[in-house]
């Protein structure tokens, strides 16, 4: 049997990059994968039907983060569809970026509302419906640690205010046997930090090991984490970064 056979996840934002490649990782590990998206209907929909086409288990579902009804909907229509819910994975965000004097109040709302509330938003709705040996991971940033550029100030905010409510939940959930961790990528080539952008070689050249990550390779972390192996590990943030803070 595989490791997440009798699991089922959800993942938020698993229509492209890092939460498509936990959704392909869960899903090949033998788990049912809901996962939302929210302007991605066509990448959404056709990684759910190749996951489905091969034997494995995925649902998408339209949910944009910054409706808390929405993704309150999404929680239930994955336990409607999978009897259930064991994984949840906090992966959907966005980056917009502006020094003090551009960044406008309502882009600092939109960051608020996309990075952070729907963790919380998420977090309250499933947990209730996890048994013992429950799992949540959030997908933090290296930002939170090293902001490095210009503009990125409220983007390493967010991130940063994840690494405190993974430390209070884990805390909470601790007496029910659920885990709740947050994996802090370096840069990772996705279209928000794409290989062949503008900055990527000004990126790869404060990696050590001298190259952008991969989203297989944040998957692997988090599927480390979803993990029975992984038991002991609550409210921690894990780095996964080249070397990037080193
Ligand atoms: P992408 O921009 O490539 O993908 C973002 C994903 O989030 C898409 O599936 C998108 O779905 C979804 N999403 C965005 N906004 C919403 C919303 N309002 N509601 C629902 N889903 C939404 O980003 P990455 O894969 O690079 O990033 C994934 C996570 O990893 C983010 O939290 C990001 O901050 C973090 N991260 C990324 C790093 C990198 O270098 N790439 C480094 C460190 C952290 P759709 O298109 O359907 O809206």
């Amino acid at each position: 049997t595989q490791i997440f056979s009798n699991k089922v996840a959800l993942v938020t934002g698993g229509s492209r990059g890092i939460g498509a490649a936990i959704v392909r990782r869960l899903a090949r590990d033998g788990a049912a994968v809901a996962f939302t998206y929210s302007s991605s209907p066509g990448p959404a929909q056709e990684l759910a039907q190749a996951i489905n086409a091969a034997g494995g288990r995925a649902l998408a579902i339209k949910a944009d983060s910054a409706d808390a009804a929405a993704v309150q909907a999404a929680v239930a229509q994955t336990v409607a569809a999978y009897s259930g819910l064991d994984i949840l994975v906090n992966n959907a965000g966005i980056l917009l970026r502006g020094t003090l004097d551009e960044f406008s109040l309502e882009n600092f709302d939109r960051m608020l509302a996309v990075n952070v509330r729907p963790v919380f938003v998420a977090a309250k709705a499933a947990a209730p419906h996890m048994k013992e040996g429950g799992r949540i991971i959030t997908i933090g940033s290296v930002v939170a640690e090293r902001s490095a550029f210009p503009g990125a100030s409220i983007y390493s905010m967010t991130k940063s205010a994840l690494v405190g409510m993974v430390r209070g939940l884990a805390i909470d959930l601790a007496p029910r046997g659920i885990t709740v961790n947050n994996v802090q990528p370096g840069p990772t080539a996705t279209d928000m930090n794409p290989a062949d952008g503008p900055h990527a070689d000004i990126i790869t050249g404060l990696v050590p090991l001298g190259r952008l990550g991969k989203d297989d390779e944040i998957a692997g972390m988090v599927a480390y984490l979803a993990g029975p192996e992984a038991g002991f590990v609550t409210g921690a943030s894990l780095t996964i970064d080249g070397g990037y803070l080193a």
